[in-house]
């Protein structure tokens, strides 16, 4: 078990474009296992891995459903369709919440740690925290599409 330091905002790692992932290794085991161990213990739903200072193409999602965890590398999407807007929140900006429109579809390829290609379908809260992962491989944090932000205790108050 490792956890590992989140890199909060602002940082340039968190703005720049991450690159492919070319060798699937037992380095990169047991980076996905740290990035999995840090999304736990930080309780995240998903995390990025320049989020931990690794400016690769990777990304972890567990919504805590019946999907598990999904591990992204070199993830793609493939087709975005609907719209769905709700709040989200982002380990690199502890406190911060706000609504964010998104797809409410998405169909993503990438690939496993293996390196194996695989296909993933998803839609509502689970398209959701994989859209935001996928925005941070390329750089793109969820405040560039926040359209309202959320007080933290309006949130509790909201119950969510
Ligand atoms: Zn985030």
């Amino acid at each position: 078990m490792a956890v590992k330091k989140i890199v909060k905002y602002p940082a340039e790692i968190l703005e720049q474009p991450c690159k492919p992932v070319t060798v699937f290794d037992n380095k990169l085991k047991k980076l996905l296992n740290d990035m999995y161990d840090t999304m736990i213990e930080f309780d995240g739903v998903g995390l990025a891995a320049p989020q931990i200072g690794v400016d690769l193409q990777i990304a972890v999602v567990d919504i805590g459903d019946e999907s598990g965890t999904i591990e992204l590398i070199n993830p793609e999407i493939l087709a975005a369709t609907g719209e769905q807007t709700g709040v989200e929140g982002c380990l690199s900006f502890p406190g911060l919440y706000g609504e964010v429109s998104r797809a409410f579809y998405v169909k993503v390829k990438a690939q496993d740690r293996k390196g194996k290609s695989f296909k993933i379908e998803a839609e509502d809260y689970l398209a959701r925290a994989i859209q935001h992962e996928i925005d941070h491989l390329h750089g793109v944090l969820f405040t560039s599409k926040v359209s309202k932000y959320i007080d933290e205790k309006e949130l509790e108050e909201a119950g969510n």
